[in-house]
């Protein structure tokens, strides 16, 4: 095992040389004009853009356990701003990273946890802008992702209108069924090394087939719930769900950590079956009422899927 690095210059140093070389120069490229290094980094943003800002925690215990693999706890870390990122339609343009490292972590540990989070960024072509790193009493990761999109383009949770027709991409209910069956290595996968659906999102928003979008992180009913609460509009969700193999109806109602996009469509719209490599299934409809009231098959549904403050 190697020695903690003692100062914050060894940690840079360690973390820079873990970076794709055209990411490590000062002058990387691009729209990030200055990267890692010095006191913050500097974006120069395209005229006639929006950007897009989201930020995530993720701490032991509650997101990720210490068995987990730190590559793909590392992964997750970004890929829960990347989706974010992309349901709001936008393109990620770079990432910040803080770890506060708890007792158990070695610097292996830091190493893999870097490697896993610069795949994915890699992946989108998203630098790793900055960050900070520290010792803590437990660990927790902090990721900022900052995105961009055509100026007033930005798909909202909170435009949807009463008819419009409500969509997911993929299938729900795998991030649930790999937390609880770990055995099921499909499932497993999808919860610990999920893919943001960035093309999906710029797909939607060049083609103009959403009204409103938002990610599926917490679960169909909880997040379908909110946009419905955003939009001033109640939901009617009906079968069938396009379930995740081997998952259940509950699983896909109300499991989180899928990262598939759930956005609303107007019924004049035709949407394809596929878009970006990605199947897309109705689920059902908006509808003047309560909003956020949901009914599943003319049931009344509670939103039960992830809530950080009642558990
Ligand atoms: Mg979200």
């Amino acid at each position: 095992m190697s020695l903690f690095p003692q100062s914050e210059d060894d940690w840079i140093a360690r973390i820079e040389a873990r970076l794709p070389v055209q990411g490590r120069s000062r002058s990387g490229g691009g729209r990030l004009v200055l990267g890692i290094g010095d006191d913050a980094a500097i974006y120069r943003p395209a005229p006639g853009e929006d950007l897009v800002f989201t930020t995530d925690m993720m701490h032991e215990g509650r997101h990720f356990l210490q068995h987990h693999p730190a590559f793909e706890i590392g992964w997750k870390a970004i890929c829960r701003g990347l989706s974010d990122i992309a349901a709001m339609g936008a393109r990620p343009e770079f990432t910040l990273l803080s770890l506060a490292a708890g007792p158990w972590v070695t610097p292996e540990w830091i190493d893999a946890f870097y490697d896993g989070f610069l795949a994915l960024a890699a992946h989108f072509k998203t630098p790793l802008a900055g960050g900070d790193l520290g010792r803590a009493a437990h660990t927790a990761i902090d990721v900022v992702v900052a995105g961009s999109v055509p100026k007033g383009e930005a798909l909202r949770r909170d435009t949807a209108k009463p008819d419009d027709l409500i969509y997911v991409s993929g299938r729900l209910g795998g991030g649930a069924l790999g937390l609880r069956e770990p055995s099921n290595a499909l499932a497993l996968d999808r919860f610990l090394s999920p893919e943001p659906r960035i093309h999906l999102g710029v797909a939607l928003r060049r083609r103009k087939l959403a009204s409103a979008a938002m990610d599926l992180s917490d679960g169909l009913s909880s997040d379908l719930s909110r946009l419905a609460r955003a939009s001033g509009v109640a939901a009617h969700i009906r079968r069938p769900l396009p379930v995740f193999p081997g998952a259940s109806e509950a699983d896909a109602l109300h499991g989180g950590d899928d990262y598939e996009l759930l956005f609303a469509v107007p019924p004049s719209v035709r949407v394809p079956n596929c878009l970006a490599g990605q199947l897309l299934h109705c689920v059902g409809k908006l509808v003047v009422g309560e909003p956020g009231r949901l009914l599943f098959e003319g049931e009344p549904l509670l939103p039960a899927g992830w809530d950080h403050f009642s558990r």
